[in-house]
């Protein structure tokens, strides 16, 4: 019955069940290199930069339209300093289509608005508008840093990175007292903290002289001399608040990661790390750093943008292949993180499909909401040779679903893959706390990712 029951039955075992002292030692050290490239990549436009730094270093260099494609050439296209393509060209031809994994390196967060700075009862602050899915009441009350650039009318941009390093002065949100909360506290958890409450505490002494706005003079003072910046500036900026936490170990046993922007730049990094460690591949292998995503992939940079068309055919165009049959042919891992199970909220999950911490990457067939609306939902022949792939290669893996059906629901930048005629499924990184300012997730599962998408480009 045993025999029987081990023959017919799919069941699960955690993965630290599963991989020997030198797979752990491996686990160890791609999570240290994950962790110092989160560290440092708090927006998308500095996870791009970090991205393109270290391509160099890997031998890709900047794509040219109609320069020479050789197979085994690392190439790289940026996309207004906040997308990235990258791509390392196949021995076979693009006709035969290409394997594409694709992340996102947005993440929610508080964006600055374009009149940002006022002055209220001799406190300074800026005016807000949160970008992409947040519980609003778990911004408040906690350190935030400022990230981004101030494009100048001359043409020059400006890099604003305050509050990363120590020493540097941090930003927050204010929260009200408990002792004063009675009203608030009778509010739903969406009601708690309006989103024209989200303004930033950023200053208090006054300019020493006469007149009105006296400390949002001496704070624009300030970032004048910082800068060089004026008020008006800030029309042509994007700056985003971001929590100011380190990225850290957490646990006794040090086996997870907590940190802001897990989602999605541990599929990110996953990606980046499997390209460059890809050699001469059978089939060109593009890995996709996109924007927009936790606003729906709009805009120039976003999934659903040309940019990424324009690429493959130039592609395409220099090998006399036409991009359709490129795309038909392709294959694509939309690598997004999924929820992991979390113990302390059962009653959302379903505990036979949501992905688990510890069980390696997860994939999921289908994302939506309401009866699989909107979603890529992958078809059973796509699955199966995923399944074959990473049988063949060890990658630990796990099927995963979105909660339990009717709850909530989400997507990714699967289905803009998918519209475009490419096979596509859902790839990634189980996540607790997700679109928190702090989410965590495991070095086993992060580590499997990359492992996932490596045997994919490697297949
Ligand atoms: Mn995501
Ligand atoms: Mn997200």
């Amino acid at each position: 019955m045993e025999d029987i029951r081990k023959t017919l039955f799919y069941e699960q075992k955690n993965g630290y069940d599963l991989i020997d002292t030198r797979e752990r030692t491996l686990v160890e050290d791609y999570a240290a290199d994950y962790m110092r490239f989160l560290d440092t990549s708090r927006t998308e436009r500095e996870a791009v930069a970090n991205a393109i730094d270290e391509a160099e270093e890997y031998g890709f260099v900047p794509f040219e339209p109609g320069m020479e494609l050789k197979p085994g050439m690392k190439i790289y296209q940026c996309n207004r300093g906040k997308a990235l393509m990258l791509a390392v060209i196949g021995t076979e031809s693009l006709a035969n289509g290409a394997v594409i994994a694709g992340a996102h390196v947005d993440c929610p967060r508080i964006d600055l608005k374009q009149n940002p700075l006022y002055e209220e009862d001799e406190l300074a602050y800026f005016k807000t508008h949160y970008y992409g899915g947040i519980k609003k009441t778990q911004w408040v009350a906690i350190p935030l840093e400022l990230h981004g650039v101030v494009a100048l009318k001359n043409g020059e941009s400006v890099e604003v990175i305050i509050g990363r390093n120590q020493g540097e002065p941090r930003f927050v949100i204010t929260d009200l007292l408990p002792h004063l909360a009675a009203d608030q506290m009778k509010k739903t958890m969406a009601e708690g903290i309006t989103g024209e409450g989200l303004n930033i505490l950023i200053g208090s002494i006054p300019y020493a002289d006469d007149g009105k706005d006296k400390v949002k003079l001496a704070v624009m003072s300030l970032l004048n001399d910082s800068y060089g910046i004026t008020e008006e500036d800030f029309l042509s900026a994007e700056l985003c608040a971001v929590p100011a936490f380190d990225v850290t170990e957490i646990g006794f046993d040090r086996s997870l990661i907590g940190g802001y922007g897990h989602d999605d730049r541990s599929c990110a990094y996953a990606e980046l790390k499997a390209i460059f460690t890809v050699e001469n591949p059978r089939r060109t292998c593009v890995c996709i750093l996109a924007d927009k995503e936790e606003i729906g992939s709009n805009g120039v940079t976003g999934m659903q943008s040309a940019a990424f068309d324009c690429f493959m055919e130039d592609l395409c165009a220099i090998q006399q292949v036409p991009l359709r049959r490129c795309y038909e042919n392709s294959f694509c891992l939309s690598a997004d993180v999924c929820n992991a199970y979390d113990p302390n909220f059962p009653e959302v999950s379903e505990k036979c499909n949501d992905a688990k911490i510890n069980y390696g990457m997860g994939i999921c067939k289908f994302t939506g909401s309401r009866g699989k609306y909107n979603t890529s939902d992958a078809t059973a022949e796509l699955v199966a040779e995923v399944r074959r792939i990473f049988s063949d290669r060890q990658v630990i893996w796990q099927m995963a679903e979105l909660g339990k059906v009717d709850q909530g629901g989400g997507g990714t930048i699967a289905m803009y893959m998918a519209n475009r005629n490419i096979n596509t499924i859902d790839a990634g990184v189980p996540v607790l706390s997700m679109h928190a300012p702090f989410e965590v997730v495991s070095k086993f599962d992060c580590y499997m990712t990359y492992k996932g998408v490596l045997a994919a480009f490697q297949s």
